[in-house]
């Protein structure tokens, strides 16, 4: 078989760009396309990331917006605010990220199609065909990986079923931001298993979004009814509205078939209670490298006959449920969870949390990725059915198997 290229990436989003940068750099021949003109744009993110993101990608620090060392969480009447001494969290300016990942690819060697928008792959072949300047291309790589995000054509190509949240956002001028080192979360029985999330991005600037099981009309509507009650500044003004997906984490969607391996929001790989990816995504592109360097050195790579490349493939499946699958689970628990509440319960939750002094708890282990720590330093304490209206223990025992 004749190959353009070893991996012709679809998607250059943060997730494919780094990838298709790493493989470059090890001087494997990397096609990247995408359907955009612009790469990031339109913004689709509040572009919170734990602030050990750094550990895993270069961003460089023009592109840090701001610093967050807590967080204040609201349920309809009460409060509660948690922080530790240092920023734990990090707020990028995102379209220039996307641009900044992209062009480093390019700088390390990847080729790349913009205004491409892949309209076919065939995973047996290891084909894709794409559409730019109403004339349809056609590429053949040895891989083929799908990072092209939560609607994914790659993923939709090897069968797997789309699940996913609607997400909307509003960037909020205000005059100036009195306090830059919190955000604010607010979480309502109307919004689980979401929450409304308020990010001061800089100077002037809030990120204000949501996601919810509501579709994009209903979010502004609460958007809008949140700004106008709930919000903390009276004068403020909406400069822009966004739209996008979060997708659903599910075991029994396929991460590999044939050539094909999928990568990001394309595998679903997002932390379930907060819909972030960036981390996570980052994280797994080195499980996908050694996967794809492994499968372009099995000599196999170049026959029909795949097994070694599944072989291969299995391998990616299983290091990155190795390394996640527990984390993501126990986020879908805590949702389970918050769905079971009331707003009057989540009141009582957050007054029972501050007689107890959970508030330090939860300062000392909170990590808004790794949410388990927290979690098990509850279990461990006996505290979850302490801290919800009696009513509920049949469920929450269920949930947590206790
Ligand atoms: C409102 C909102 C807020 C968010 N906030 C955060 C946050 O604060 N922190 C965080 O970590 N995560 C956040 N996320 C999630 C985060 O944005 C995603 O996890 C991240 O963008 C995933 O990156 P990706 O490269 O996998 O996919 P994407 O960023 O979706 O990139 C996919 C790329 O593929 C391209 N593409 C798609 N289909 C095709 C096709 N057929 N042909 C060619 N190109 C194609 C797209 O144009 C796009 O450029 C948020 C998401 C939303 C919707």
């Amino acid at each position: 078989m004749n190959f353009d290229y070893d991996v012709t990436i679809v998607g250059a989003g943060p997730i494919g760009s780094t990838l298709a940068y790493e493989l470059a750099k090890e001087n494997l021949s990397v096609c990247l396309i995408d359907k955009k003109k612009l790469i990031g744009l339109p913004l689709q993110c509040a572009g919170i990331v734990n602030k050990s993101v750094l550990e895993y990608n270069q961003i460089p620090e023009e592109l840090i917006l701001n610093k967050v060392k807590g967080a204040n969480l609201h349920s309809k009447n009460q409060s509660l605010s948690v922080s530790k001494e240092d920023d734990q969290a990090i707020i990028i300016d995102r379209v220039a990220l996307d641009q900044y990942l992209y062009k480093r690819a390019i700088e390390a060697g990847a080729d790349s199609h913009l205004s491409s928008k892949v309209v076919n792959v065939d995973t047996l072949e290891g084909q894709v065909d794409f559409q730019t300047d109403s004339k349809e291309k056609t590429i053949k790589s040895k891989l083929i990986v799908g990072a092209d995000g939560p609607l994914s054509l790659v993923s939709s190509a090897i069968g797997n079923d789309f699940n996913y949240y609607c997400a909307s956002q509003y960037l909020v001028e205000v005059d100036d931001i009195e306090e830059m080192s919190f955000v604010d979360l607010y979480a309502y029985e109307d919004l689980f298993p979401g929450f409304i999330w308020v990010i001061p991005a800089y100077k002037n600037i809030f990120r204000i979004g949501l996601f919810s099981n509501h579709d994009y009309r209903m979010q502004n509507e609460i958007l809008d009814d949140f700004l106008e009650n709930d919000f903390k500044y009276d004068d403020y003004n909406v400069i822009e509205k966004y739209k996008g997906k979060i997708p659903i984490y599910s075991k029994e969607n396929k991460l590999f078939e044939n050539r094909a391996l999928l990568i990001g929001d394309a595998a679903a790989q997002v932390k379930p209670t907060t819909g972030g990816g960036l981390l996570i995504g980052f994280k797994t592109v080195q499980i996908a490298k050694k996967a794809i360097i492994d499968a372009l050195n099995s000599k196999e790579i170049l026959e029909d006959d795949n097994k070694i490349l599944q072989d291969i493939f299995k391998v990616y499946q299983k290091d990155f449920e190795e390394k996640f699958l527990k984390e993501i689970f126990y986020q879908f628990k805590v949702q389970k969870t918050l769905c079971t509440l009331s707003d009057d319960d989540l009141d009582y939750f957050f007054i029972k949390l501050k007689e107890k002094k959970c508030d330090e708890l939860i300062s000392e282990y909170g990590d808004i990725d790794d949410q388990s720590v927290l979690v098990k330093e509850f279990l461990k304490r006996g505290l979850i059915l302490s801290l919800l209206p009696a009513i509920h223990k049949k469920e929450l025992a269920k949930i947590w198997l206790l």
